[in-house]
């Protein structure tokens, strides 16, 4: 029987999680450090460890049948893969901030601004929705120093406690998204493949369940 290939993040902050939700679901596996690969023992299941940034294309290209991500990498690569479940795990959200000392009163703030982020189509729907017009400098990461070295008005970027943005001396003014990690897939799974995805969902189903 061919294997179900699952793309999963190397190293970060889905990594943690998304390996307890298959140990959960009772598949062994033995990820050794700095692996690239890992095959389980008792499902027909193999992991590929990739940056989460790539999963989307490996899976829209077959690559790998599923792959778990957080959903703003998902929006963001707008690749023609299946959200299949919802997970729970990894909560943050995409939030524009602006510095402290800026007065806020609403969105208008960023008509002509420039605004840094590593996410901009989801930031660019997100302002043709409001109507406005930003210039938009994508960068890959370190967003938040982006202000303060002059590159931007404001950022757009993930966040979860707000200690990053409070460090950088940033507020948040608008959520433009929520996310959580999800379960991808590629739209064109064999049956065969299908059918293996099917019984793990319905395993991550009770997992689930299961603390709630
Ligand atoms: P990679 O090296 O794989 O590209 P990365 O640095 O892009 O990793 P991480 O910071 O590990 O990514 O975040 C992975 C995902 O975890 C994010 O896309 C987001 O969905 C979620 N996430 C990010 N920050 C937080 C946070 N502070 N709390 C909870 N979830 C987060
Ligand atoms: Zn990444």
């Amino acid at each position: 029987m061919s294997n179900l290939k699952v793309a999963i993040q190397k190293s970060g902050r889905l990594s943690e999680d998304s390996l307890r939700l298959f140990k959960e679901c009772g598949i062994k596996f033995n990820n050794g450090a700095k692996k690239l690969k890992a095959q389980s023992s008792n499902f027909p299941i193999e992991f590929l460890f990739l940056r989460d940034d790539d999963i989307p294309g490996y899976v829209e290209d077959g690559i790998a049948d599923i792959g778990i991500v957080g959903q703003n990498v998902h929006e963001e690569y707008q690749k023609q893969i299946e959200v299949v479940k919802h997970l729970g795990f990894s909560r943050c959200r995409l939030s524009l901030a602006v510095p402290r000392e800026e007065k806020y009163s609403d969105i208008s703030f960023f008509e002509g601004k420039n605004i840094a982020t590593s996410y901009p189509n989801i930031l660019k729907k997100f302002l043709d929705t409001k109507g406005i017009t930003a210039e938009i400098h994508q960068i890959s990461g370190s967003v938040e120093i982006a202000p303060g070295i002059g590159l931007a008005e404001g950022i757009c970027d993930i966040v979860s406690s707000g200690s990053t943005l409070l460090s950088n001396g940033l507020k948040e003014v608008e959520t433009v998204m929520k996310s959580e990690a999800v379960m991808v897939a590629d739209s064109k799974l064999s049956d065969e493949k299908r059918v293996l995805l099917n019984q793990l969902i319905f395993r991550i189903n009770s997992v689930l369940e299961g603390k709630n």
